[in-house]
């Protein structure tokens, strides 16, 4: 029998049991959203302020990071189901492969999003751009990149970020 959160044409598989990456989360990501029904589809720089909240071990891991106008963010979309290959999104209904859209529902619920980078606060990193909600666990934080060179834009004012870093 279909669960009832099914949608029409949704193909839901039996999974095996998950290989261990051995992810460890960095922190959390703190949003005025609670509630996926408020959450934006896709963040914009005209969002709210968010704040990536890094576990204290982390925060050595962001000097330099503040050469960066935008960077990109890692999150683990915990509340996802992870066993759909086909999905019918409630906002058109048609029915398209799991790896064609970027729906929290997927098999490794990661979440990337290029925001802005505000400012730092210790080891909080105050951005624009995000979509996820309060307490997401965050995965990663990179600098963002351009077509063929790991050189990125820089905040207006700021030093050039490194050369030849990747
Ligand atoms: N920007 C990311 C991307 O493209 O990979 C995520 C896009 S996804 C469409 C954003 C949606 O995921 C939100 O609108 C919300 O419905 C849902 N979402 C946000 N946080 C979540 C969480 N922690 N667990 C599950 N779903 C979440």
């Amino acid at each position: 029998m279909t669960p009832p959160d099914i949608r029409p044409n949704e193909i839901v598989v039996q999974l095996t049991p998950p290989d261990d990456a051995q992810l460890r989360f960095i922190g959390r990501v703190r949003t005025p959203w609670r509630d996926r029904s408020q959450c934006p589809r896709q963040g914009s720089v005209e969002g709210p302020e968010c704040r990536l909240c890094l576990d204290p071990v982390w925060a050595p891991a962001l000097a330099g990071l503040e050469a960066y106008a935008r960077i990109e963010v890692l999150y683990w979309l915990d509340q996802s189901r992870r066993d759909l290959v086909t999905q019918s999104p409630r906002l058109d209904g048609v029915t398209t492969g799991t790896f064609s859209l970027r729906s929290p529902v997927r098999p490794n619920p990661i979440g990337t999003a290029l925001v802005q980078l505000v400012r730092i606060d210790g080891c909080e990193v105050v951005v624009r751009g995000l979509d996820c909600l309060d307490g997401t666990p965050l995965l990663d934080i990179k600098p963002d990149r351009c077509a063929y060179s790991p050189r990125a834009l820089a905040k207006p004012g700021a030093e050039e970020p490194p050369t030849g870093h990747s």
